[in-house]
């Protein structure tokens, strides 16, 4: 029997290839209608005997779609003979536009066919894979509204693009050399390098040792072979901090050990930066001089085919820009700000609407949620009113809540200057016109000074909305579960209830109501802010000891400059007080003579934990204490400990600091655990929630879980959100929305 029905699919279905997939379904099962985009949600009209077929094929959608509800109704309208994907209409914009999507194999395919219509062709694409966020300047999604619109399509693509049988029927990003973007290569002076094949040339040029500037999908990379990765940390002045290579598929498990997991990750259509574990720690120095490097595969037309041309078989490609400032998108920008950096540009011709840097994972944790995975949305209620949140300081982003789904945006960078609080606002303004959302609330962080609550400040008194603030380690807590909970939050740095710094912090309660009922020990920063670059000041603050002078005497501090240290912190002066792990863990890495100065985010605790892998932990004892009515870890009892451990094998060789290295990091996690353990008996709770950018540390998280379980409690950590800041604009939108219910 015939039935007749409007169906409605709601949630991810633009960009996805969503009508061409329907459009096959109908043709295959006899079904007479049409298919309408209309924003966030795909109206159908069928008829048809195998309706109940089409409608189940339908509601399982392309692989790409994220379907939220699917509803079905009775219509009078004439349905035509035949199955047509008409015109997009506008409707409600509670869906979203998908992410960048890595190049899939029938694409990569076609580019090396040879005689074929893609063949070489850089920006080849179909429903299935290509640019979406990056290109996007409105939704619906449709070529018009992109930054495509500038490359209107030759009669080939057309006829592809209307083809019912074709990958590419309604690819809105259908593009062939004959009308698509194109590349250019130039010189740092903006000349044009002369050649037949812009990317054959740009290999060469690599592989002679050259440092490019390759323009991509989000923004631009800057690039060059193992050999020259020397010559760029000097050039850009970044001599420690590792960098993010993109290697040949087949040579990856040469340099790496990959877990079925990571391999999944690296091939996914995100095709983020993994950090991987190094077959051998201390190859690639130059690369990354921990025991970890960060790679990815080739994600795009273009990299497959300068991998093609290349004979090395990784490119370093790391994102071209300042630590913590905005990506750089546009040519004209680039070529001011990367001439002194690079030698040559290898630019196309089709502008960056949204800018997206790599996304970056480690064991399964998003550290960057970036290009592929956002904007990310997920489905959460969180009431009737729309809420952003601006997120913290560092590693900020913005998260939107309205109807049911919050929307991430892309990371932002560090919120310090003017730039990425322009590009935060831009953000913004972005999310909010492709979502069609009128905030009610914003929330941001507690710190009065952040440029991200000066920000929420303004729109708020602008246009009369509601403020809330949201201390930032409940915001971690809350991005991890909304569930009765004790939260622990290991981080670097927050603005606390007291106004001091927090960042080693239990809770007990369910979001909003988030009680403080124990912590690491307070301990100085000597100096305030500059304890963080040079972490022995932190290390003289836990344990103010002549032992430590003398240390420090002995690596060249003067008399003079340790006499300021030591009146600083007996009188109390320019000392700002904190429970931060981040700094626990730079003062054990400066002990130890890993890190004496940090150059970048992280960087004592990352040598830290590189040194400790290779050693064996020992088990020393823990001191507890009570302040204030909360129990505290004394780090002051675990520095000493590791202090008198390195005294007493005075002598021996470097496995002595892998050893302390482990110890230090194992009875600090099991410290925390037994902080969380005690209040969880306590209050009777049995579920434990883990956050906070120290999580990331392997051998802490694990420590914590198994100490956890050893006790038959639950641990929670959410792996759809950083465990950094990069969760902390959603948390205060989840806090928001819970506190407002
Ligand atoms: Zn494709
Ligand atoms: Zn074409």
């Amino acid at each position: 029997m015939q039935k007749t029905g409007r169906i409605t699919v709601r949630g991810i279905v633009q960009g996805v290839g969503f009508r061409p997939f329907v459009y096959a379904q109908a043709c295959k099962r006899g079904i007479a209608g049409t298919v309408k985009n209309l924003g966030s949600e795909v109206e159908i009209f069928a008829r048809g005997e195998q309706f109940e077929a089409f409608l189940a094929a339908v509601s399982r959608g392309p692989p790409l779609s994220r379907i939220d509800s699917v509803t079905v109704t009775d219509t009078q309208k004439e349905i035509p003979e035949g199955f047509f994907i008409l015109q997009s209409g506008t409707g409600s914009l509670t869906g979203m536009i998908p992410p960048d999507i890595a190049i899939c194999d029938d694409c990569v395919s076609d580019i090396f066919e040879n005689g074929g219509r893609y063949q070489d062709y850089w920006a080849t694409s179909c429903v299935n894979c290509g640019p979406r966020y990056s290109i996007i300047n409105e939704i619906p999604y449709d070529r018009e509204r992109t930054s495509m619109e500038e490359f209107p399509p030759c009669p080939a693509c057309v006829q592809e693009y209307e083809d019912p049988g074709c990958r590419r029927h309604h690819a809105q990003t259908i593009a062939c050399s004959t009308c698509g973007p194109d590349l250019t290569l130039s010189d740092n002076q903006g000349n044009k390098v002369e050649g037949l094949d812009p990317i054959r040339e740009a290999a060469s040029l690599l592989d002679a040792g050259r440092i490019l500037a390759i323009r991509g999908m989000g923004g631009f990379h800057l690039a060059c072979i193992e050999e020259s990765a020397d010559e760029l940390k000097h050039r850009l002045g970044r001599i420690e901090q590792p960098f993010a290579i993109m290697v040949r598929p087949g040579h990856i498990d040469r340099l790496a050990c990959i877990s079925e997991q990571e391999r999944t990750f690296l091939e996914s259509p995100v095709h983020p930066i993994v950090i991987l574990k190094k077959r051998d720690p201390t190859a690639h120095a130059v690369i990354s001089n921990l025991h970890t490097i960060g790679c990815m595969l080739p994600y795009n037309g273009l990299h497959h085919l300068l991998f093609h041309y290349l004979k090395h078989p990784l490119l370093i490609m790391t994102s071209a820009n300042m630590p913590g400032y905005p990506m750089i998108t546009g040519i004209d920008q680039a070529m001011s700000k990367l001439n002194r950096d690079v030698d040559f540009f290898l630019t196309h011709n089709r502008t960056i609407v949204n800018r997206c840097d790599d996304s970056v994972i480690r064991d399964g944790f998003i550290i960057r949620l970036s290009r592929g995975i956002a904007p990310m949305r997920s489905a959460i209620d969180l009431g009737k009113r729309c809420i952003l949140g601006v997120g913290p300081e560092l590693n900020a982003n913005s998260t939107m809540y309205k109807n049911g789904f919050a929307i991430t945006s892309p990371h932002v960078g560090n919120v310090r200057n003017p730039a990425t609080l322009e590009y935060l606002q831009e953000t913004v303004r972005n999310q909010q016109r492709l979502l069609g959302a009128k905030f009610d609330v914003i929330a941001h962080d507690l710190h009065p000074q952040f440029l991200s609550t000066r920000f929420a400040r303004e729109i708020a008194s602008d246009h009369g909305l509601e403020l809330v603030p949201v201390q930032h380690h409940r915001a971690h807590i809350a991005a991890t579960t909304t569930r009765p909970c004790i939260g622990i939050a290991i981080d670097g740095l927050g603005y606390g209830d007291d106004g001091t710094v927090w960042g080693g912090e239990i809770f007990s309660g369910q979001a909003p109501d988030l009680r403080r009922v124990a912590h690491l020990e307070p301990v100085p920063m000597a100096g305030g802010d500059i304890a963080t670059r040079f972490p022995e000041r932190m290390l003289y603050g836990i344990f103010p000891d002549k032992k430590i002078l003398s240390l420090l005497g002995a690596r060249g501090w003067t008399d003079v400059e340790l006499g300021v240290l030591k009146k600083q912190v007996a009188r109390n002066f320019n000392v700002t007080t904190t429970t931060s792990t981040g700094r626990v863990l730079d003062a054990a890495a400066a002990l130890l003579g890993i890190c004496r100065e940090r150059t970048y985010d992280g960087e004592p605790a990352m040598k830290l934990e590189s040194a400790g892998a290779g050693g064996h932990p020992e088990t020393w004892d823990l001191t507890f204490a009570t302040l204030n009515g909360c129990e505290v870890l004394s780090s002051r009892s675990l520095i000493q400990t590791a202090f008198e451990k390195m005294q007493a094998a005075q002598g021996e060789d470097a496995r002595m600091i892998n050893t302390i290295a482990s110890s230090f990091q194992y009875n600090l996690a099991r410290g925390i655990a037994q902080l969380a353990l005690q209040a969880a008996d306590r209050e009777e709770i049995k579920t434990i929630a883990l956050s906070g950018g120290v999580a990331y540390n392997h051998a802490i998280r694990e420590t914590i879980r198994r100490e956890i379980a050893k006790q038959n409690k639950e641990c929670i950590i959410n792996d759809q959100y950083p465990l950094g800041d990069g969760c902390v604009s959603f948390g205060q939108c989840v806090y928001a929305g819970k506190l407002l219910e």
